[in-house]
Order: C-alpha cells, then sequence, then structure tokens
C-alpha cells in the first residue's frame, strides 16, 4: 500500500501482548485513514455499551494518507474511542510530529486495548514496540514526562504523547499532550477526555521514532505539488487569535458563560495585545504555515509563564467566557492546561460557569471553599486549573463537566450549563450565526465547532444570511462531510483555503496511486459521517439530544437584536437536515444505510 505505512500496532494491555497486522486496502479505500479508518476500526473492535473508562474501551491512534508527507499543513492524525465525557463516540485530533514519526517507525495506526494493572509506557521504534514500567513517571506532568522519556532513550527527537495528573485522575475532559518539548509546534489531543481514557488504561505515554520512509507512487509529482504548496501557504504571522475581533465585532463573543456577545476587554487580549508575549512561531511537521507562537510572560503576577500558545479558543476560554482581560493570566492558564494536561476549551467553559452559579448563589463559598469566584477573577480562574487537575474540593466536581456539575447543583443550573451531549460549547455563540446551532446540535462529538466552522460562510465572507434558517441544513451537512475527509487525510484546518477537495484527490492519486473524483471523495465523507452516527446510536444518541442548552435556543443575546432561535427554526433546520442525510427522524442512518455500512465493514 503505497502513501501509507501499512501495517497497524495493536496493545492489549491487559495481557502486555503486542502484535500488527497489515493496514487493510479495503478499509483503507472506504474511509481514507485517520478519523474515517479510526472510527471503523472503533466499530469492529470496541463492544457494544462498554463504560468509556473500562477495560472493554478502545484507544486507536491514526495517521492519514496525507500524514507525514513533506507538504504543508498535512501533519495531523487522529485518536478515536469512546468519550468519558459525553458516553459516545469520540474523534479528536493534532498535529506536531507524532503522527510522521509514527508513520515513519513503520505503522499507520496503534490499537489500545485493555487495561495494564501498573503504569506503563509504550516505546514504538522502527516497527518493533515495547511496554516499559512507567511507576517513575506517573505522576508528573506532560513536560517533565516527556523530557524523562527522551533522557531514558538518549533522543531529544522521539516525539511523545503523554498525559499529566489530571488523565491519571480521571477528569472527564483530560486531554494527551504531545510534543511539549520537540521545539516545533506542540499540541493537544484535547476534546472529550481522550487523557482520561488513557488513564483509565493506566499508560502513560507513548514515545515514537522512526527511520523508515513512505514509498509513494508519484515521488515527482508529490514533490512539485509540495513546492507548490509551499508557496501558497505561508507564515500566518498572527495564528487564530484574528479571530477575537472579528468574532467580537460580530457580536457573537460569548461573554460571562454565553450572557453577553461582546466583551468589554477584548482589546487587551487581541492579537495585537498579543504580539508583545510573542518570542517566536512554531510549526508541525513540514508546515510552512507556522501558526504556533510561543509566548513568554516576563514580571508580574504571572512571571515566567510560556506556553506555545494561546489559540483564539484558548483566549476565549480565559479570557471572556471567565470575564478575564489579562492577557498574562490566559497565558498562564494556558501553561497549566496542557502541563496537566486539560482541554483548554472544556475547563474555561466550566469554570466560566461556575462563576455564573457563584454569582447567583448556586455555590457559596462553602462549596467554593472560600474561593471568592467572581467573573474576572483571574487568580481564581488561573488556580482552579490545578484544583480541577488534581480533584481537589471544588474542582472534584468541576472535573466531571458543565452539565454533570449542573446536575448535581440543581436549581436550574443546567439551564445554563453551556454544553451538547456533554461537551462544553467553544467560542462562538450560535445566536449570532444560524448555521453553526446546527453544526454544534448535530457535531459527531458533541459540542464541537470544528466540524462544520459556518462562521467562515455566515460571518466573514456572508455568503449566507446569518439570523435565518436558509441553506444551513445544506451547509452544515456539507461541511461536515468535507471535514471528515480532511481529518481522514490528516490535513490541517489552517491549510484548506488553498488544499481542497480537487488537491486532496491529487494528493491521493500522487501518494496511493489511487484515483478517485471529487464526488466519490465526498461520498467517503457521507460515509464516514453515517459511520460516526451509527457508533453514536449505538449509545443510545438520537433526535433529543441534537439540541442546544436553553440559555442558546431560547433566550435572546442582549448585543444582537432579533437573535433568538428559537425551537420552532431549529427544528425546522434539523428536520431538513436529517432527510438530507438520509437519516429518519429521530436522527437514525436508515435500515439500508446501515446494512450497507455494516457489510463494508463485516466482509
Ligand atoms: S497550520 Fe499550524 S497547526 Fe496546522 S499543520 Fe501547520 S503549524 Fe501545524
Amino acid at each position: 500500500m503505497l502513501g501509507y505505512a501499512g501495517r497497524i500496532l495493536k496493545v492489549d494491555l491487559s495481557s502486555g501482548s503486542i502484535e500488527s497486522c497489515e493496514t487493510p486496502e479495503r478499509l483503507a479505500r472506504a474511509f481514507i485513514g485517520g478519523r474515517g479508518l479510526g472510527a471503523a476500526f472503533l466499530y469492529k473492535e470496541m463492544p457494544q455499551g462498554v463504560d468509556p473508562l473500562s477495560e472493554g474501551n478502545v484507544l486507536i491512534f491514526m495517521t492519514g494518507p496525507a500524514t507525514g508527507l513533506p507538504i504543508p499543513a498535512c501533519a495531523r492524525w487522529e485518536a478515536v474511542t469512546k468519550s468519558p465525557l459525553t458516553g459516545m463516540y469520540l474523534c479528536s485530533s493534532v498535529g506536531g510530529f507524532f503522527g510522521a514519526r509514527l508513520k515513519f517507525a513503520g505503522f499507520d495506526g496503534i490499537i489500545l486495548s485493555g487495561k495494564s494493572r501498573s503504569p506503563v509506557w509504550l516505546d514504538v521504534v522502527d516497527g518493533e514496540a515495547e511496554l516499559h514500567d512507567a511507576g517513575e513517571i506517573w505522576g508528573l506532568n506532560t513536560e517533565e514526562t516527556e523530557i524523562s522519556i527522551q533522557r531514558k532513550l538518549k533522543d531529544k527527537r522521539v516525539s511523545v504523547a503523554s498525559i499529566g495528573p489530571a488523565g491519571e485522575n480521571l477528569v472527564k475532559f483530560a486531554s494527551v499532550q504531545v510534543d511539549m518539548r520537540s521545539g516545533g509546534r506542540s499540541g493537544s489531543l484535547g476534546r472529550g477526555g481522550v487523557g482520561a481514557v488513557m488513564g483509565s488504561k493506566r499508560i502513560k505515554a507513548i514515545a515514537v521514532r522512526g527511520r523508515g520512509k513512505i514509498e509513494v507512487a508519484d515521488e515527482e509529482g508529490l514533490n512539485s505539488l509540495a513546492r507548490e504548496l509551499r508557496k501558497e501557504l505561508k507564515l500566518d504571522e498572527v495564528g487564530t487569535p484574528w479571530l477575537v475581533d472579528e468574532i467580537n465585532e460580530a457580536g457573537m463573543f460569548p461573554t460571562y458563560n454565553f450572557q453577553r456577545g461582546t466583551f468589554e476587554g477584548s482589546r487587551r487580549i487581541n492579537a495585537k495585545a498579543m504580539r508583545k508575549f510573542v518570542k517566536r512561531h512554531t510549526a508541525c511537521h513540514a508546515c510552512s504555515i507556522s501558526c504556533g507562537k510561543t509566548t513568554v510572560v516576563v514580571g508580574g503576577r504571572y512571571d515566567g509563564s510560556i506556553v506555545d500558545g494561546p489559540d483564539y479558543e484558548t483566549i476565549w476560554s480565559f479570557g471572556p467566557q471567565c470575564g478575564v482581560d489579562q492577557f498574562e493570566a490566559i497565558v498562564s492558564a494556558n501553561m497549566w492546561c496542557d502541563l496537566y494536561g486539560l482541554d483548554t476549551i472544556s475547563t474555561g467553559n466550566v469554570i466560566g460557569f461556575a462563576m455564573e452559579c457563584y454569582e447567583r448563589g448556586l455555590l457559596s463559598e462553602k462549596d467554593t471553599g472560600g474561593l471568592e469566584l467572581k467573573f474576572g477573577n483571574h487568580e481564581v480562574a488561573v488556580g482552579l486549573v490545578r484544583k480541577i487537575a488534581f480533584r481537589e474540593g471544588l474542582g472534584d466536581l468541576l472535573a466531571e463537566g458543565t452539565l454533570v456539575a449542573a446536575k448535581r447543583i440543581g436549581r436550574g443550573a443546567e439551564s445554563f450549563a453551556i454544553q451538547v451531549k456533554g461537551m462544553e460549547l467553544p467560542a462562538y455563540d450560535p445566536r449570532g450565526a444560524w448555521g453553526m446551532a446546527l453544526g454544534y446540535a448535530t457535531a459527531c462529538r458533541g459540542g464541537c465547532h470544528l466540524k462544520a466552522w459556518t462562521i467562515g460562510d455566515e460571518v466573514v465572507a456572508r455568503r449566507y444570511e446569518r439570523f435565518s434558517t436558509e441553506g444551513k441544513a445544506k451547509l452544515v451537512m456539507d461541511f461536515q462531510n468535507l471535514r471528515a475527509v480532511e481529518d481522514s487525510f490528516g490535513l490541517c484546518v489552517m491549510g484548506r483555503k488553498v488544499i481542497g477537495k480537487e488537491e486532496l484527490a491529487r494528493i491521493w492519486a500522487i501518494t496511493s496511486g489511487w484515483n478517485v473524483s471529487v464526488s466519490e471523495l465526498m461520498r467517503i465523507g457521507e460515509r464516514i459521517y453515517d459511520l460516526e452516527r451509527l457508533l453514536a446510536v449505538r449509545d443510545g444518541i438520537s433526535r433529543e439530544d441534537d439540541t442546544l442548552p436553553p440559555r442558546i435556543l431560547k433566550d435572546p443575546l442582549p448585543n444582537l437584536d432579533g437573535s433568538t432561535i428559537g425551537e420552532e427554526n431549529f427544528e425546522k433546520m434539523l428536520d431538513e437536515y436529517y432527510a438530507l442525510r438520509g437519516w429518519d427522524r429521530q436522527g437514525r442512518p436508515t435500515r439500508e444505510k446501515t446494512q450497507e455500512l455494516v457489510d463494508l465493514l463485516e466482509t
């Protein structure tokens, strides 16, 4: 199989057995790689109805045919599993160097099953893999873990994916941190609690390195495509923080836990404000965009804070969501999230939620352990990161995620728990762009913006009327299908402005020699989304879960007149969406669609 490493590593942590199998060509042609192939393996390997933190859950790391190529924006790979935060299917992607090095080590993916009796870490090198005792590194933060493993292996060019204390303590939104000390772009498998799944399996880290080469069908074509794309995908000086001004001006910058859509302190946390903290640009494997920014705080309360970030989402989660306008505090919160291994979006969201509970009298100082949990109190927000990671005091409740915390607090808190299917919503208030409302409600992994980022069409390019249902079902569905394809190849969202469907088809032809039309690629995207839905339906997801919190659905945003979505409008979009997808009124893929998928997966 050209373009692929050709083998998948299988590690049973219960027995300690390690084996590998060929990457199945039939499944790769049907589901590409990365997210698609990961979902196919999850369907085949994970028994129905397992508890996400039990031995029965399966954790899959999977690269795509573009991962590790010498072309920009193609460094990404996926983790696929069942989420402890949502109790359903989860996919999460990250860049860095890990994916490329896994392929150079001879593997397209790793399938982890079972649960180790004691902490271990996995070393993968040039077609071999070995489990090691992790007793000495259990308890370390992610950076210390990476340094320790690199020292043991006497190799600084080894990529490490590790969990911190949050994953060990089974925080429901614990992340896996990747390439923390690579010198390039580091990253997180952030959303949905992949870190907690690793923690439950007692696998602290996975290290990968390899000297192999990925054979492709057309080496010359690949080099010329790489040259072409590098010219177009140039250094991004600003990175995602450009969105702070854009989204604030659009009136949909969620502030004080989605109570407003504009933040008065936005100028203190926007891309311009960030500039003075940026020390250098960082890049993933072979990427000319270098969207990563290493920021450093010198002096003051947060002196010495240093992080590869923050991205727009993190600026929002510890900024307006918590009413904080101190950029230094945001850098510090981002740094601690990365070190402890926490998803910054969910962490900031749940802290903002707790602040609203406190201000409304639903949490007392007794509940907070004496903390004055008011919006704008940046010291408390930053301090809560540690409490969540170690499940100390109030942190233990918040570590369960916003939905569970709201249920336990009660007295109406659920109506302003801003999540979908248990996953905390990120940095765009969908009342300002109704396509995002449908996108959040139907995203395959819960409240996620990346599966259908309709902001580009509704707010930036204004191709659609944003306060309208018109055309949104089709917009969302097409976006989701395309993102499924992109995630399966290993393409980064930052590359999609230049690397479109045609380029992806060209990449597959150049690497694997498989010629497909753009419409066939889109059919594969639809197939992947159907499979992900099938996995979610197996876990009990149906129409009633494809919804939004009452605040988002029913209340107007005070700063945007007439921006109430309303149940009727929302249900109309949902009906149209299900019909376009060929799902029934409960949001289940039809019997024919299901049978087609099952036949494909089981033959
Ligand atoms: S654009 Fe940024 S995140 Fe994407 S591959 Fe390049 S450096 Fe990595």
